[in-house]
């Protein structure tokens, strides 16, 4: 049995994992229902900023961020919230990365499969031989 302090309230609680790691049931119970207060919030006062939402809904701007970087929470185009991306810092409203980011991320991953599976090309001959030496040190 993992045994542990709640962050939220102090309590001793069973650790069973999951996306809120130091709080204890009760305190998962609590937040989740500040995330449905926040949400209707949100819907309704699309002008508010992160600090109105924060004093409003008593919910900390460390939380709002994390829901906003799971996603969990989406502003308004004409909410004046935005978070900056984690590669650029440019602003966005959810998750970590702006649009062209996320496209850069994804164009470099499929390229590193791309290399893996051209055979004629010669870099990756080279590179291929080199393995194959290292293989036999
Ligand atoms: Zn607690
Ligand atoms: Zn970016």
């Amino acid at each position: 049995m993992d045994v542990r302090n709640c962050r939220g309230c102090g309590r001793l609680y069973n650790y069973i994992g999951g996306s809120y790691r130091n709080l204890c049931p009760d305190c998962v119970r609590k937040l989740e229902e500040k995330f449905d207060i926040v949400k209707d919030y949100i819907e309704e006062n699309h002008s508010a900023t992160m600090n109105q939402i924060s004093e409003d809904c008593d919910v900390s701007v460390r939380q709002l961020e994390k829901w906003v970087r799971e996603e969990r929470l989406c502003f308004a185009d004409d909410s004046p919230i935005g978070i900056p991306c984690e590669n650029c810092g440019k602003t966005i409203k959810s998750g970590r990365y702006c649009e062209a980011c996320k496209n850069t991320l994804a164009n470099q991953l499929g390229s590193m499969y791309a290399i893996n599976y051209e055979e004629d090309d010669e870099k990756d001959k080279s590179s291929r031989a080199r393995m194959r030496y290292l293989d036999r040190k």
